[in-house]
């Protein structure tokens, strides 16, 4: 092994001793049992839930769908993202099963809670709730469908304030400022995202679908500089981008900040899986990518995921 690559292998598995296969999938929604079997009556309550699950094909998933498709992809852990409800009524009713199944499969499942910044200081008491019942982080926010901008700053400081004091990581809904429309894309910018990883230089921040675009950004080293602390997820890759970009990302940034998600129920782990492994990414940013990143952002001593614990569950 030459001195460089040695060089590269330090620096990229400076992590010590984690197992090769470790994989988590960092965007999965699951829903409460109810708010599956009575689809129409949740349509009816909120607009953005009525627009992305118009379609009977868009699924709807309990978190033991979620484990089923885990466990049948050999994934060993997964962030339970909640929904970007606009009633914090159903903020609350989404995060008290999150805490539930937190409780029941604590080492397969980081559940993030569903949060409205929009009700504020009651926001903050919710974040506050679920973090102490458990839970790993907060979001998907969903600025869009919610009624408020990533960059407005009285309904974005609170939350962003209680998740750095709890040092616990916020995800983000963004999209592309270009390209094709899909139910559920919206206009949150990666400029807004940006503004608010600047503000909150230590909040770490997990921008979905991979900032919409905002990476390529980073070559501008200044820019790379205000993101030092933020990561980006692959969250529904397959329909916005040639899966080139897991390397070409990898290559402007590094795989450290990279998290493999796939928007589960919206697609599944396996054919996800296979194309990324097709790519023949160098093995240390592959398991970084994979698994090593997404454990060390919920769990500083690697002690999530578990999945032979799990498995003797449920
Ligand atoms: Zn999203």
């Amino acid at each position: 092994m030459s001195s460089q690559s040695i060089a590269t292998w330090a620096a990229v598995t400076w992590w010590p001793a984690t197992p090769s296969d470790l994989i988590v999938d960092a965007h999965v929604h699951a829903f409460p049992p109810e708010v599956v079997a009575r689809r129409e009556y949740f349509r009816s309550l909120d607009p953005h839930f009525a627009v992305l699950y118009a379609s009977p094909r868009a699924r709807l998933v309990t978190a033991e769908e979620v484990l089923a498709a885990m466990d049948r992809s050999g994934i060993a852990g997964a962030f339970l993202l909640g929904f970007g409800w606009s009633d914090p009524a159903l903020c609350r009713m989404h995060n008290d099963y999150l805490i539930d199944v937190q409780a029941r499969y604590p080492d397969r499942f980081a559940g993030f809670a569903a949060l409205q910044p929009r009700a504020g200081a009651a926001a903050v008491a919710e974040l506050n709730r679920a973090l102490a019942a458990g839970l790993r982080g907060a979001g998907e926010l969903m600025p869009h469908g919610q009624g408020y901008r990533l960059d407005d700053w009285t309904v974005l400081d609170p939350i962003a304030e209680a998740l750095i004091a709890h040092d616990r990581p916020l995800v983000v809904h963004v999209s592309e400022p270009v390209g094709h429309s899909y139910p559920g894309k919206g206009d949150v910018s990666p400029a807004a995202a940006w503004q608010l990883a600047r503000r909150h230089p230590s909040l770490r921040l997990v921008l979905a679908h991979w900032g919409g675009g905002l990476p390529f950004y980073e070559l501008m080293p200044e820019v790379a500089a205000d993101l030092a602390n933020t990561y980006y997820d692959s969250a529904a890759t397959t329909f916005l981008y040639r899966f080139e970009i897991f390397r070409i990302v990898a290559e402007i940034r590094g795989g450290e900040r990279l998290l493999f998600g796939t928007d589960f129920p919206l697609l599944r782990p396996g054919p996800f899986l296979r194309r990324l492994r097709a790519l023949d990414l160098p093995p240390p940013v592959l398991r970084a990518i994979l698994g090593e990143n997404a454990a060390r952002l919920v769990s500083g001593d690697r002690s999530w995921p578990r999945m032979r614990g799990a498995a003797q569950e449920g």
